[in-house]
């Protein structure tokens, strides 16, 4: 299958290797699956795979595959969310970068063979945005490949979808993402840990293995996690106000930390119902053990709810700070203290 090397999802890269050997690749695609799983990386192999010269692409090694994977290949270009340069607006992928995409796809490609425009995330397109990518969607020129990339297909609309091949991504296993970290040369014994603590994505894992910042953030939204349960409602609401002036400027970072607040959550529901040995959180095993003792798991099982639901909501651009009001409400609360033991 040439050089996708990629962490896990075979099957989706499996398909897309076998579309591309035929000779017909689909003229779109959507990527769908949730965060940091690799889809982003799949689309950069697809761009490779349709550009390269080798026998068996993508080699991963011609002078066009390694142009492609440091994103300096005239024909392969991503559209994403202009970042803010200040203020805090967010900004949503506009009609006006859509337009841009449509005049350069009309041109034959400049250095390869194909065109590759990878929107992402997708499900950020402003709805007039993919009202007017319909009508390139609809008769796209031969020598263009696009590629939607989602974690969120629900927010683009069906006449979009439809005109797509959807390639599903998932979660991938702890052992794969561990086999696939010490390949790439981490230590045995640290990505034994990143893999668990990668919570299914690989894409977490290998920055964390490169990135030891990453780490120390998570530590930070852990320790948060713990405290949060331990602070009376005005301070939980103080937290809220802070999450929701950082979700203007940097949606992704509070994303992360909702994602480890539910780990968090997840491992001490585990440990309460005797599935200890499959926290993520290993290195955290003591303080889970013990708090575990003092949640009741049937509000435990209500937050990690309310946490799925309002990065849903986040995602959907409900208004953030009233999505982290409402999640305030149900964090957990400890129970009283247990009195010492009478034999102590
Ligand atoms: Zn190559």
């Amino acid at each position: 299958m040439g050089g996708w090397r990629l962490i896990g999802n075979s099957r989706a890269l499996n398909a897309l290797a076998s579309a591309v050997s035929s000779g017909s690749p689909a003229r779109s695609y959507i990527f769908a699956g949730p965060e940091r799983v690799g889809k982003a990386a799949a689309a950069l192999r697809l761009a490779q795979a349709l550009n390269c010269a080798a026998d068996d692409p993508p080699c991963l090694s011609c002078q066009t595959c390694r142009r492609i994977g440091e994103a300096k290949f005239a024909d392969v270009q991503t559209v994403t969310v202009e970042a803010a340069t200040d203020g805090p607006a967010h900004k949503a992928i506009s009609v006006e970068q859509i337009r841009d995409v449509e005049a350069t796809v009309a041109l034959a490609p400049y250095e390869g063979r194909k065109r590759v425009v990878v929107i992402d995330p997708a499900e950020e397109m402003s709805p007039g945005a993919q009202n007017a990518f319909l009508k390139t969607l609809e008769e796209p020129p031969p020598h263009v490949v696009f590629v939607l990339v989602t974690a969120d297909a629900d927010r683009l609309l069906e006449t979009v979808r439809s005109r797509c091949r959807r390639i599903d991504f998932g979660l991938v296993a702890a052992t794969e993402i561990e086999a696939g970290l010490i390949d790439r040369g981490t230590a045995a014994e640290q990505a034994a840990v990143l893999a668990r603590l990668a919570a299914g994505r690989p894409g977490w894992a290998l920055e964390a293995a490169a990135r030891p910042a990453l780490l120390a953030k998570r530590d930070e939204a852990l320790d948060a996690a713990r405290s949060l349960a331990e602070m009376d409602l005005a301070g939980r609401i103080d937290v809220a106000e802070k999450l929701s002036a950082t979700f203007k400027r940097d949606r992704a970072t509070v994303d992360e930390t909702l994602a480890q607040w539910l780990s968090w959550w997840r491992d001490i529901v585990l440990t309460q119902s005797g599935a200890g040995d499959a926290i993520a959180n290993l290195d955290r095993r003591d303080q889970i053990t013990a708090d575990a003792e003092r949640y009741d798991r049937g509000q435990v099982t209500a937050f990690i709810q309310a946490l799925r639901e309002t990065r849903q909501h986040l995602r959907a651009n409900v208004q953030s700070r009233i999505a982290l009001d409402a999640l305030m409400l149900r964090v957990p609360t400890m129970r009283q203290k247990r009195a010492p033991a009478a034999n102590t």
